[in-house]
């Protein structure tokens, strides 16, 4: 396993030469697109997954590691509640340990405002039969040895689970290979080869290979891709700086969120930390889309902090191109890996409130630190759905910071949908054509 985080410099584990054609030919290995390889091919679809850089080594291996239910949006809860089970399978199918480990997701709250805010996710727990629960101030600080803060109460879901990213979305990519799913790394797609609306191929930089059925599961890249064919969504990317934290005496075994530092218990018993905010890179899109998000940054004013510009060869840089042929180099193979700098004032700042939630701890002593450029759609839900401009072309991008642990649900949703089978949820919520159909926006719970 290469060290984290993963960069392109790490060596190529997938590759063989790009085949003449397959059923389906997905574009990104995150844990979107390695799921859904891994479906189809369990349906007997034969499936070319391609990967600019390394599998994982974007969102999928950066993220925090939490598999929650708790404060999902109801029309993810079912989903959730379907990957949960997708991962144990899964788990226990990879013969790898990825870390999975029930030991529960918790809110703390700092106010009766903040406890009545759990009101929602309240209500939709108990449809489902959850286990979630309020907890008072008394039961909040029995959940931890030695923590200083006396809350007010929490949100607590003991079944909500945790992995380890960078070992699980490689090991489910290793699963989809042995299952036959062909995987190249290193390989940027293009572009799509379109005969009368319908796809007949896809372009990467290795050649083209001949399919009728593309998926766009490129993460915070997707939107870049689909705007050479015409397709607009208002994705956009913010920066989000993540810590580890050397062993330390176990505080919980679980995933914990307060108002200024996330953290939760890792496999190698240090703690992986966060703050509560993240940047706002300013491009073009940011200004294009910006009406569109304005109902989440007002129900969430303080989460998202800015700077005017994005470095070169981002998504959302002022100077990546929009446009390119199939015969040109494409802003993906410019930038294999996106791998933004952390913020060393956020570094600090989770280091001091960690300290001083459970001040025995003479340091925080850190292992390593990285940063992941989280993408999102304005109502916080993903995309899923099939574009209905172009035949044969399916969208599963804008997991908006929740991505990691519904991947194995949508995996199998996509899987489904392209098999041409019944999805099994309602993806209503999720359809491409909301951002352009006049529907409201209803901003999901903040990312
Ligand atoms: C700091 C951080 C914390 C998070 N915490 C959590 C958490 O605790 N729980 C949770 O559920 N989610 C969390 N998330 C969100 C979660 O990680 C993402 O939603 C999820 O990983 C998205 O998966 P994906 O497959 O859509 O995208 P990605 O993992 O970003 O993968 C997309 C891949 O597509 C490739 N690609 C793009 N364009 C092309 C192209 N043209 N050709 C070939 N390849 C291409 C990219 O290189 C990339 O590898 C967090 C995210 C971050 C960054």
């Amino acid at each position: 396993m290469p060290a984290f985080p993963f960069s392109e410099s790490d060596p190529i584990r997938h590759h063989v030469p790009l085949p003449k054609s397959s059923d389906v030919v997905i574009i990104g290995g995150g844990v979107i697109g390695v799921t859904t390889a891994l479906f189809l091919a369990k349906r007997g679809i034969s499936v070319t997954l391609v990967e600019k850089g390394r599998i994982a080594a974007e969102q999928s291996s950066r993220n925090w590691g939490w598999i929650r239910k708790q404060g999902r949006d109801a029309a993810e809860l079912p989903i959730v509640i379907e990957a949960i089970r997708l991962w144990t399978e899964l788990a226990a199918e990879c013969g790898k340990d990825i870390g999975l480990t029930q030991s529960g997701v918790t809110y703390l709250a700092n106010s009766d405002k903040d406890m009545a805010g759990f009101d929602t996710f309240m209500k939709l727990a108990a449809t489902y039969d959850l286990d979630t629960r309020l907890l008072d101030s008394r039961e909040t600080s029995a959940l931890f040895n030695g923590m200083s803060q006396k809350f007010t109460g929490a949100m607590t879901t003991p079944s909500d689970l945790r992995a380890e990213p960078w070992l699980a979305v490689p090991a489910l990519a290793k699963l989809a290979a042995r299952l036959g799913v062909t995987i190249i790394e290193n390989c940027a797609a293009r572009s799509l080869d379109l005969s009368a609306g319908r796809i007949s191929g896809l372009c990467t930089e290795q050649g083209r290979i001949e399919t009728s059925t593309v998926l766009v599961s490129g993460g915070a890249w997707s939107s870049l891709f689909l705007r050479n064919h015409g397709i607009s969504i208002p994705q956009l990317a913010v920066r989000a700086t993540v810590a580890a934290t050397e062993p330390m005496a176990e505080i919980h075994a679980g995933a914990v969120a307060g108002a200024d530092v996330a953290f939760r218990r890792r496999q190698d018993g240090g703690y992986t930390l966060a703050p509560s905010t993240h940047l706002l890179h300013l491009g073009p899109d940011a200004f294009r889309h910006a009406v569109k998000y304005l109902p989440a940054l007002l129900a969430h004013p303080s989460g998202t902090r800015y700077s005017p510009t994005a470095p070169t060869g981002y998504p959302d840089s002022w100077s990546t191109p929009r446009k390119w042929t199939a015969d040109e180099q494409s802003p993906f193979e410019r930038m294999r890996v996106l791998n933004p700098a952390p913020e060393q004032a956020s570094i600090e700042a989770i280091q001091r409130d960690f300290k001083r939630l459970f001040p025995q701890f003479e340091t925080v002593r850190l292992k390593t630190r990285w940063a992941g450029m989280i993408d999102a759609m304005p109502d916080i839900v993903p995309i899923v759905d099939r574009a209905a401009a172009i035949s044969g072309l399916f969208v599963a991008t804008g997991m908006s910071g929740h991505g990691f642990g519904i991947g194995p649900g949508i995996g199998r949703i996509v899987a489904d949908l392209i098999a041409g089978n019944a999805p099994g949820h309602d993806l209503t919520r999720f359809r491409l054509s909301r951002f352009s159909d006049g529907s409201r926006i209803r901003p999901g719970p903040a990312i």
